[in-house]
């Protein structure tokens, strides 16, 4: 038995020390009051006529699905936790251009009736179908093309400004949660492969979504349950060096020294904590450094004035191409009653970056979460995992070792877990 500290609790962090804490004595610091990092259901509660009513809404973490995130589902399964059906449909709204579709079908394409008379919105659905078309070629080609950034991939093949303004950045920064000036850097073959990992480069046969029933926490609580006790939350690690008895740990209130740790923190939060360590490596801090973050400031709230005008677009996700320039963060916001089929009298929405004050009568909650955004730099890092994790006793896991999602988290942890030696039961 080792001593052994898991630093985070994000699905990465709590992954690991589940699969630690039978074998070893763990102990998980947290630098948050809570658990969980974007796995975070926020209870709201409120008086009604018929009585008082409750919503689990997820204000981070919220759908997966099973072909694509086959280790969560076995996950959830394990843990007896249910899921349910979700809805992922998608609106755009661009004020300056007088312009709103719901995505995925004709009643939405037109719900702005207008839409029949533009010739740019007839020419974005073409271009929608040769896009799927040529990334398919993209990625059968073995050609040095697709390292290039998106944007000039794009602009090389012609494709129009509506086409990119109004549907693929929309689509890709509302996955990513990234401004349009990072979306267009993202490596071409990164974003294709993403799309088809992720069974969105076909238009038929796409991955059914669902969501977690009761909210994510409710996977949380399931998976945290056997060593909840050592969980030291509001406890953030400063620094992470290697010392002749093993690694040393220093924070506000902490200085001890485990055999092993996990470091299940972003990667600039990792690399903070190793620079304070002050033995860092250059293999490490180049690796570490290839993954910027975007800070990304979101808002609980049932100001529907976030969403598309005509009611009939109304999507899970309703992105907002909001004035301002292609540098500004992305505004985002996710529908939960859509999502998670709340049933409610409100609207429970989460608006990342909000382009304009929301209601403050109708505020629920702020949080402040931030994304990992990709580089030419960040596919080779990725590549570089086998040789920085697990010197000296430093592993490294979290979502952005994959495309930034859940189940790449997992996946990183259940890496970081083969690597010393443990088996994947839950
Ligand atoms: C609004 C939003 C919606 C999302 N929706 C989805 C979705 O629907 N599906 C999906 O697959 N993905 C979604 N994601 C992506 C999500 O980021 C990943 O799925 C995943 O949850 C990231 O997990 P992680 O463990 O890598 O990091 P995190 O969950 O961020 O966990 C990292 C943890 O480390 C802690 N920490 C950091 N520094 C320290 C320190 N010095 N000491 C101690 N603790 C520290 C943090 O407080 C945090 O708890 C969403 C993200 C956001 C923000």
């Amino acid at each position: 038995m080792k001593r052994i500290a898991v630093i985070g609790t994000g699905i990465s962090g709590m992954a690991i020390a589940r699969l630690l804490h039978r074998q070893h004595d763990i102990t998980v610091f947290e630098a948050a009051s809570r658990p969980g990092g974007h796995t975070h259901t926020v209870e709201v509660h409120q008086d009604q006529p018929q009585g008082h009513q409750s919503w689990p809404v997820d204000t981070g973490f919220i759908v997966f699905n099973h072909r694509t995130y086959p280790a969560f589902t076995r996950m959830i399964e394990a843990l007896g936790v249910k899921s349910r059906a979700s809805d992922m449909s998608f609106s755009v709204r661009d004020d300056q251009r007088d312009l709103e579709y719901l995505g995925g079908h004709l009643s939405g394409l037109f719900a702005q009736k207008r839409n029949l008379v533009r010739p740019a919105f007839w020419r974005m659905i073409r271009e929608i179908i040769r896009f799927y078309g040529e990334a398919r070629e993209l990625l059968a080609e073995d050609c040095s093309e697709g390292l290039a950034p998106l944007g000039p991939w794009l602009r090389r093949r012609g494709y129009s400004r509506f086409f990119i303004d109004e549907h693929l950045i929309p689509m890709a920064a509302s996955i990513w949660s990234a401004p349009p000036k990072a979306i267009i850097a993202f490596p071409a073959r990164f974003f294709v492969r993403f799309l088809a990992n992720h069974g969105m480069i076909d238009l038929r046969d796409r991955p059914r979504w669902r969501t977690v029933c009761g909210g994510s926490q409710a996977y949380l609580k399931a998976l945290i349950a056997p060593f909840q006790d050592r969980i030291r939350c509001a406890t953030p690690i400063h620094s992470v060096a290697h010392i002749s008895a093993g690694v040393r740990l220093l924070g506000k209130q902490v200085d001890e020294i485990f055999d092993e740790v996990v470091i299940a923190a972003h990667a600039d939060q990792a690399l903070s904590m190793r620079y304070a360590g002050g033995d860092l490596d250059r293999d490490e801090e180049e690796t570490l450094k290839a993954f910027p973050y975007q800070a990304n400031m979101a808002w609980l709230h049932t100001d529907t004035r976030f969403l598309p005008r005509r009611q009939q677009a109304w999507a899970a996700w309703n992105y907002y191409r909001a004035p301002g320039g292609s540098q500004r963060p992305v505004t985002l916001t996710y529908n939960l009653n859509i999502l998670q089929g709340h049933v409610a009298d409100q609207q429970f929405l989460v608006t990342l970056n909000p382009h304009r004050p929301i209601d403050r009568r109708q505020v629920l909650r702020r949080i402040q979460y931030a994304h990992p955004l990709y580089t030419q730099h960040s596919p080779q890092a990725q590549s570089r995992h086998k040789s920085i994790s697990g010197r000296g006793g430093i592993h490294y896991c979290g979502a952005y070792w994959g495309y930034g999602f859940h189940e790449d988290g997992l996946q990183s942890a259940l890496r970081v877990a083969r690597h010393m030696g443990l088996e994947e039961t839950w």
